[in-house]
């Protein structure tokens, strides 16, 4: 009986020897874990994130509303209504997407003629109410200018991969 008590204490201490050493082996390493929101990682030009709506540098919008966005979304996420302007040219009066739905395929994206939708590199936009996740056009195009520098060179970088 005293036999395996020693021999179960010496394998108790060997492991909290093991386990200290190991802890002093990391302990001067660097750490690989961040103090998230005060620090953040790198993200991937691909990254998928909140949708915007782009306007070209003269403030004008990109999407010219060939619809083909809301037809390729596979969760239905996003609703466009249009008519012309009376330039003739084509432009939407609804552009709606209940990021609720959305399961962030970038489809809409890769679909787009004309760089309009993207999933931009913002992450941080959760919201208390599901209501707040329904984005309307004014806020889609918000986004766009929010983010339009780094979205424009998060595309200019994966341009050579497409
Ligand atoms: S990312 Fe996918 S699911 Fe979300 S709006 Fe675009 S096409 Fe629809
Ligand atoms: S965002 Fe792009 S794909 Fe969607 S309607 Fe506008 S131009 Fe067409």
């Amino acid at each position: 009986m005293a036999f395996i008590d020693r021999s179960a204490r010496a394998l108790f201490l060997g492991e909290i020897v093991s386990g200290m050493a190991l802890t002093l082996r990391y302990f001067f390493k660097r750490k690989v874990t961040l103090n998230y929101p005060y620090e953040k990682g790198p993200l991937s030009p691909r990254f998928r994130g909140e949708h915007a709506l782009r306007r070209y540098p003269n403030g004008e919008e990109r999407c010219i509303a060939c619809k083909l966005c809301e037809a390729i979304c596979p969760a239905l996420a996003i609703t466009i209504e249009a008519e012309p302007r009376e330039d003739g040219s084509r432009r939407t009066t609804r552009y709606d997407i209940d990021m609720v739905k959305c399961i962030y395929c970038g489809y809409c994206q890769e679909a787009c003629p004309v760089d309009a939708i993207v999933e931009g590199p913002n992450y941080e936009f959760a919201t208390e109410t599901r209501e707040e996740l329904l984005y309307n056009k004014d806020k889609l195009l918000a986004n766009g200018d929010r983010w339009e520098r780094q979205i424009a060179a998060n595309l200019a970088a994966d341009a050579p991969y497409r």
